[in-house]
């Protein structure tokens, strides 16, 4: 059964994804990459190894994690979609990002109508 996102601003469950962040820890609390795959251009980045604080960047704090951040259409709000594993489980959580003004505007440049 599927069910639409909302935003964590304004329930809304209009989300633009704007780009996918995995987080690849081959071994358990051993070093963390993050992968990076925009959703409105073809750029794909190679494996960034986290050290120091952006070791916290991943959702995980010992195994691996995807994350999908989002803009809203009904507001400024951006929000992230977080899939995580934890001592066995699969946990996700939907989150606040921050707010910016101008993404909705960028998004309609960046993706032309075909
Ligand atoms: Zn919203």
């Amino acid at each position: 059964m599927a069910k639409a996102l909302e935003c964590p601003w304004c329930r809304s469950e209009n989300l633009h994804h704007m780009e996918v962040l995995v987080y690849a820890r081959p071994k358990e609390d051993g070093p963390s990459y993050r992968h990076f795959v925009s959703a409105v251009s073809p750029a794909v980045s190679f494996p960034s190894k986290l050290d120091g604080e952006a070791l916290s960047e991943n959702p995980s704090p010992r195994r691996s994690a995807v994350s999908v951040n989002f803009f809203c259409e009904m507001c400024p709000g951006l929000s992230r979609l977080d899939i995580w594993q934890h001592k066995g489980e699969t946990h996700i959580a939907m989150r606040r990002t921050g707010r910016d003004d101008t993404l909705r505007e960028l998004e309609a440049f960046a993706c032309p109508p075909f």
